[in-house]
């Protein structure tokens, strides 16, 4: 599990972020955090991978502070996507893949082999593999992304606005795959989003956060109150 205790995150400027915010993700759950833009959002998913530590309090990955462990090793275990798939742009769609098992001591044929895997689990036909990014939709990109992201086989994933820059159609059939996937592969999910109806579709809980990064409810979709 994920637990963020007593968290707190003011920038330097004096921005406060995250206030005094306390909640546990159970493993093996998709728990969704929704708000508007500025809420703190991605301050707590970057508080959980290292990328920002906290001013106060602590956030715990399977019980340890994330402060005693470290980053690179933390970071293996969390998968992170984001809204624009930041892929190589002069690597094909495999190897921008194949990178990460690559990364990890596989021989080129073996991350070759699991990059065509996981192209296929993220509902990708494998000629696509052989393009370069550009010449993917930006649907289509998000699912390379979301492959990428689950390379390494990270028991825990952070999906920062994986869906936005996709059209309303598409992005549903994102969400029915993230639902399908997370079926078979029963990660640890914290997704941000800014759409409450997106909130409720994927999450078994669901974190809305206020201006000011305050922690306004935390429940199963079915026991959210109308605000
Ligand atoms: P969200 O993901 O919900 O849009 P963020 O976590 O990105 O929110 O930002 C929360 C608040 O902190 C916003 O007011 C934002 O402008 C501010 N903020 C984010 N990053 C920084 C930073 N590096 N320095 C100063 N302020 C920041
Ligand atoms: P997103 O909402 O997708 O995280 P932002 O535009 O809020 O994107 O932030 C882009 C980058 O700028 C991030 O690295 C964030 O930490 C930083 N940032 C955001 N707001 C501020 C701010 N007020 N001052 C300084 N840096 C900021």
């Amino acid at each position: 599990m994920i637990e963020f205790q007593s968290v707190r995150k003011q920038y330097d400027n004096g921005t406060v972020a995250v206030h005094e915010l306390s909640l546990v993700v159970e493993t093996g759950t998709i728990t969704v955090f929704v708000g508007p833009s500025g809420c703190g959002k991605t301050t707590l998913m970057r508080m959980v991978n290292r990328m920002i530590d906290p001013s106060s309090g602590t956030v715990r990955v399977n019980g340890s502070d994330v402060r005693d462990s470290d980053p690179a090793q933390l970071r293996r275990g969390i998968g992170y996507v984001i809204q624009q798939a930041g892929l190589f742009p002069h690597r094909t769609v495999l190897d921008n893949v194949a990178t990460v098992p690559l990364l990890f001591g596989r021989s080129r044929r073996e991350a070759r082999a699991r990059a065509s895997e996981l192209l296929e689990l993220v509902g990708l036909q494998q000629e696509l593999g052989k393009r370069y990014p550009a010449q993917l939709s930006g649907g289509q990109q998000q699912r390379v992304g979301v492959a990428r992201a689950l390379a390494a086989d990270p028991p825990v994933l952070l999906m920062d606005e994986p869906f936005s820059a996709v059209d309303p159609v598409v992005r549903e059939g994102l969400q029915d795959e993230l639902l399908r996937l997370q079926a078979e592969l029963d990660k640890t999910v914290l997704f941000v989003t800014h759409d409450i109806d997106e909130a409720i579709k994927l999450g078994e809980k669901v974190a809305v956060l206020r201006e000011g990064g305050h922690l306004a409810q935390y429940a199963a979709p079915d026991d959210l109150l109308a605000e």
